[in-house]
């Protein structure tokens, strides 16, 4: 088993998406372990994207991103980090194709509309960013088995 981080940024909050976004890795069968809808702080961005603040677009990432509400996700399941970003869809937007989310949903790869980490180490580091371990849910589902 494995867990990834997805951020729901702000376009998927405005547009009024969560529960289409978060309905599609549970309908896949992936395990919603933490759900959080916060503001991301300047702090925060600067951290979660350093490998992006020398490009020239990152102001307009910052501007964005902390631009109002996001919901951060924490999944779990098999291979749920190559899942999970597969799911989501490729960055550049000649590469989206319909069955991801970007690729159903985004508008341009400035509204993504959703992040999720890109590897099993970035994985473990990002949810550990955004959700303490009492945020984080170990539970089974007695109810349904
Ligand atoms: P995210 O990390 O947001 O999930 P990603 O992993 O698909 O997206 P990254 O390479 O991590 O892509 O880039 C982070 C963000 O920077 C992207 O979500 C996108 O908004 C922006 N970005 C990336 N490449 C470009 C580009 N060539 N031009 C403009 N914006 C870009
Ligand atoms: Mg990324």
């Amino acid at each position: 088993m494995q867990r990834t981080l997805v951020l729901l940024k702000p376009d998927t909050v405005q547009r009024f998406l969560i529960g289409t976004l978060i309905g599609r890795f549970e309908q896949k069968g992936l395990k919603i372990v933490g759900l959080k809808m916060m503001a991301m702080s300047k702090e925060t961005c600067d951290e979660h994207y350093a490998h992006m603040t020398s490009k020239p677009f990152y102001p307009a990432i910052l501007s964005f991103m902390t631009c109002g509400p996001i919901v951060a996700v924490a999944i779990e399941g098999h291979d749920a980090v190559a899942v999970v970003r597969k799911m989501c869809g490729l960055t550049a937007e000649s590469e989206w194709v319909s069955g991801t989310i970007r690729g159903d949903y985004a508008r341009s790869i400035d509204t993504n509309l959703i992040h999720s980490s890109d590897s099993e180490e970035t994985a473990k580091v990002e949810v550990a960013r955004f959700f303490k371990a009492n945020e984080l849910f170990d539970y089974t589902r007695p109810l349904i088995s």
